[in-house]
């Protein structure tokens, strides 16, 4: 299997490529064709198995159809437990956008609002957000999800066990309805599937 029978087109596999990435993780062979489809998905998936790239790459695809002036507007949320992350995946956004135009933020709490609401003024196609900080916007009103496509849960066990639930439930409340939903768990646990039940209608599920 290589990234090009994966339904990518040829910025993505550029930037892939000048990664050195050869060939997709299991992970990535899996998920992707699924997101493609626009289908609901929950994954099995530790850290280290390639997992960012199995959501950031389709979504990247579902996206490379943006006109050159920008619309500002949310496209895809993805929801992470921590700080650290949220840079490491917007990071991993950036990379594998480089051939496209397309902006993301990461967007965390103990930093200054001003910076995070100037990014959201000039526009963010793909928001990655802590549940806090993201409320916190929100409240604020520096943020509208009125053309959210796609939710990504990311490491939704942790932030569950950060006890992030009641967050995540007033977040849900607030996206609009159709849209395509992602979670991604090191484990699928009791409570895991209890979110994925309210978060992620008729999902295909895989692990690896
Ligand atoms: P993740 O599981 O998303 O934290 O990714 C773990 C690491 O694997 C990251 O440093 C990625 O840059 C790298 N990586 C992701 N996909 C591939 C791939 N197909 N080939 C080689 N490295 C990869």
């Amino acid at each position: 299997m290589s990234f090009s029978n994966l339904g990518l087109s040829a910025p993505i596999l550029k930037a892939v490529a000048e990664l050195g990435y050869e060939t997709p993780t299991p992970i990535q062979e899996k998920a992707i064709p699924v997101i493609l489809t626009g289908k609901n998905l929950i994954a099995a998936a530790q850290t280290g198995t390639g997992k960012t790239a199995s959501f950031v790459l389709p979504l990247l695809e579902k996206f490379s159809d943006m006109p050159p002036i920008r619309a500002k507007r949310i496209r895809a949320l993805i929801l992470v437990p921590t700080r650290e992350l949220a840079v490491q995946v917007d990071a991993n956004i950036t990379q594998y956008s480089k051939h496209l135009s397309l902006t993301s933020l990461a967007m965390y709490g103990g930093v200054d609002y001003k910076d995070q609401k100037q990014r959201l003024i000039d526009g963010v196609d793909i928001l990655v957000a802590t549940p806090g900080r993201l409320l916190d916007m929100y409240t604020q009103r520096a943020l509208h999800f009125d053309e959210l496509e796609v939710l990504v849960l990311d490491e939704a066990d942790r932030m569950l066990d950060m006890g992030f639930i009641e967050d995540i439930n007033k977040i849900l409340e607030r996206l609009p309805k159709e849209r395509q939903n992602l979670l991604f768990s090191a484990t699928l646990s009791a409570q895991v599937r209890i979110l994925a039940k309210t978060a992620v209608e008729r999902p295909v599920e895989i692990s690896v």
